[in-house]
């Protein structure tokens, strides 16, 4: 009997078990090397003049316009300490939206007139570099004879240094515009709108009289991600070509015994974690909490917040090093939002929040009551996300995440709030105007029973893991969005929405800021106002469940349950006119990126579908074709010798392999039928792929095990 190449790479991974051996004492302590490649303030003081480094750090820190007079001095400094961090080459880094980054490199090396190398890196160089914008997604804003784009420096996030085998490359965090200066990235947009929201935010807390302060918009993305060893990757066309499994179902045991989920990390996978760690803390980016997640083989890693755009270029770095760490450790990082049907996908918990100054504009306090910023602040909030939910929502558009959203392990289509019963109460109080000194709005201690455990003094809400968008202590948790995209859409249009409802509030009560009295009851009644208009979005129970879905219909919240429904809110003109008015897109903008992707999406709808024919025509049912004839040959067999026992098993068995077949031909002539997949067909398109699905996974059920040419969910999620 041959050995399958299941079998093959089911026994070259338990050669592979990782020692478990304890790292000897004082080993890798990260305080020696942490940030040690990033270009951060204490490497620009050191190559920097003192006066070229406080206007840079101003431009970082404070957002001050750069002096352009200073970029021939940073350009020098760069690369004299990016060369004594290895480095050989530069490259602008960007976001395109191809769902990846984006780099071109280019030696430091050139040849002087004497025929000499020398390593040179001007001003020029650093701010800016052309490349050709046709060859990515621009949604008609670029064709092949208009072809222009450049990449410009974005000084707000620090240039840093990566690394490869035979040296490093210095890569500058750049934007990425079309001639015309139309926005081709992901990045643009998100820094328009941090510009927005901190315009906004001053605006609005002048009203409270507080004296100006640094604003930050806060991120803290936790990234979900399955790990699964290489060599049933590489027997698994639809992992190769589309990042899920097209094919297979849940094992006997999956995820339902819950003993994953926080579970002991397993050697092999913690020396994983441990050497993606070191590279996160060497460029500076503050990975922090590492577990087990819910399904097998799926885990976390989530960094300390940071600057939202800066978290958002740091955790667009940690999918490329969790990429490339498993591929050196004989593994593969699946971010894909749903690689394996019936087991829990991953997603990437958005963590939003703003500073201003040293104080968290989220954080309650003690009695949320008497904290008239955060009610009001809270409030803008709840409306913003009632009147641009559709616009959230759109920002989850991913194939991936269709496969997630709703399905009992994420949250629903329609886009809600969570606050929990005691800021809910508060908020009733705040609409109705009456101040409940019994109510229960503060905080309360718990008690343990354990008479040697310390008090413990509750967090601000409970937890509800089924809602989009969750109020969580001191920060909202936005929960749809999926574990392979960049954070920066969602909070592009989250700043944007937030902006515009504090902007609401600041014009209503501005012109009483120097009246205490009548400020305090102008804001009451303006709150009481909007809350009473927009509470609909606000809801504590389970989203999972029916009822909500029911209910939510009758509060009129829009469902948007497919990705091109969701992608729809681009067109609105309402949407064009919130986005123009804060000048983060313009309608042309955002016409072009409905385009870029919803032509996107039904690529890879087609992709899915030829995948899942080729592997069910060419690897599934040829495999299937040799079990029916010797099923065959076994009856002849049988028959000849005059046999009774098992006669009936055999003709069974033909008859139901042999209808499978059948089906399976004219599932798939029926998908082959679809030749071109557009906007209209595309769900019938998907479907149809799915019932080849269906026919395939019901053969993987009846087929001799030993001859079952894909690795199956058992062995991928189990074993590693
Ligand atoms: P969870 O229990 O939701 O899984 P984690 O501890 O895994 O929580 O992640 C919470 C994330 O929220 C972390 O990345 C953390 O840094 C981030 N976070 C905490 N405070 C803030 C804040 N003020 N603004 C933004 N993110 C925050
Ligand atoms: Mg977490």
């Amino acid at each position: 009997m041959n050995v399958s190449n299941r079998n093959r790479a089911i026994n070259s991974v338990a050669q592979r078990i990782v020692q478990a051996d304890a790292a000897p004492d004082g080993n890798c302590a990260p305080i020696d090397y942490y940030a040690k490649d990033v270009f951060n303030a204490s490497a620009i003081r050191k190559y920097l003049s003192r006066g070229a480094a406080e206007k840079l750090l101003a431009t970082i820190q404070d957002g001050a316009k750069l002096d352009p007079s200073v970029a021939g001095d940073v350009a020098h400094a760069m690369k004299d300490w990016a060369i004594s961090r290895g480095a050989t080459h530069y490259t602008h880094w960007f976001q395109p939206m191809t769902g990846g980054t984006a780099e071109k490199h280019d030696a430091f090396l050139d040849i002087n007139e004497q025929g000499e190398a020398i390593m040179t890196f001007s001003g020029n160089n650093l701010v800016k570099s052309e490349s050709d914008a046709s060859s990515f997604p621009s949604g008609g804003l670029r064709c092949t004879f208009e072809a222009r784009g450049y990449t410009a420096w974005d000084p707000t996030s620090p240039a840093f240094v990566k690394r490869n085998p035979r040296g490093a490359t210095l890569c500058i965090p750049s934007i990425f515009c079309s001639y015309t200066g139309e926005v081709l990235d992901k990045k643009i947009p998100l820094l328009r709108s941090i510009q927005a929201l901190k315009k906004s935010i001053t605006r609005f807390m002048d009203c409270f009289n507080v004296p100006p302060a640094r604003t930050t918009i806060t991120l803290g993305a936790e990234q979900e991600y399955f790990l699964i060893d290489r060599n049933f990757y590489l027997q698994r066309p639809d992992l190769l070509q589309t990042g899920r499994t097209l094919f297979g179902s849940a094992p006997a045991k999956h995820q339902q015994l819950e003993n994953h989920y926080f579970g002991a990390i397993k050697p092999r996978v913690l020396n994983f974690m441990a050497e993606v760690e070191e590279e996160l803390w060497r460029l500076g980016i503050p990975a922090r909490t590492r577990h087990n997640e819910v399904a097998p083989a799926q885990f976390e890693l989530a960094p300390t917040f940071e600057e939202l755009n800066l978290a958002v270029d740091h955790n667009t770095l940690t999918m490329e090093i969790l990429r490339r760490v498993a591929a050196k450790n004989g593994l593969v990082c699946l971010l894909h939002e749903k690689p394996f049907e019936g087991v829990n996908g991953s997603g990437k918990h958005n963590n939003w929040s703003v500073m201003y100054g040293s104080r968290n504009l989220l954080d309650p306090g003690d009695d949320p009551r008497r904290n008239s910023i955060f009610l009001a602040f809270l409030t803008s909030i709840i409306r913003a996300v009632d009147l641009h939910g559709d616009l959230l929502r759109c920002s989850t558009v991913t194939v991936g995440n269709d496969y997630r959203l709703g399905a009992n392990e994420a949250p629903p289509a329609i886009v809600s709030i969570y606050l929990g019963e005691r800021l809910s109460e508060t908020l009733r109080q705040v609409e109705n105007g009456v101040f409940d000194k019994n109510s229960n709005t503060k905080r309360h201690h718990l008690r343990v029973g354990v008479a040697t455990s310390p008090n413990l003094s509750s967090d601000d809400s409970d937890r509800n893991r089924t809602s989009p968008l969750a109020f969580t202590g001191n920060k909202f948790e936005f929960r749809a969005c999926g574990s392979s995209q960049s954070c920066a859409g969602f909070n592009t249009f989250m700043n944007v929405a937030v902006a515009e409802s504090l902007d609401y509030i600041s014009e209503r009560i501005e012109q009483y800021k120097d009246d205490q009295e009548k400020f305090d009851t102008e804001l009451q009644k303006l709150l009481g106002e909007i809350l009473s208009k927009h509470k609909r979005i606000i809801y504590n129970g389970n989203n999972y469940s029916k009822s909500w879905v029911a209910e939510a219909k009758k509060r009129g919240l829009p469902n948007l349950q497919t990705s091109l429904e969701a992608l729809r809110p681009l067109l609105n003109p309402r949407n064009h006119q919130l986005l123009e008015k804060y000048e983060v897109f313009t309608p042309i903008e955002l016409e072009s990126r409905y385009e870029v992707m919803v032509e996107e999406y039904i690529r890879k709808i087609q992709i899915e579908g030829e995948v899942t024919r080729s592997m069910a025509q060419n690897q599934i049912f040829p495999v299937v074709l040799e079990e029916y004839g010797e099923l065959l040959k076994a009856l002849k067999v049988a028959e000849d010798s005059g046999v009774e026992a098992g006669l009936s098993a055999l003709k069974n068995s033909i008859e139901t392999i042999g209808l499978l077949l059948d089906e399976m031909q004219t599932k798939i002539a029926e998908m082959s039928a679809i030749a071109v997949v557009d906007v209209d067909n595309c769900q019938e398109y998907i479907q149809k792929t799915r019932e080849v699905r269906q026919v395939v996974d019901k053969l993987e059920k009846l087929v001799d095990d030993r001859e079952w040419p894909l690795p199956k969910y058992r062995e991928m999620l189990f074993i590693y």
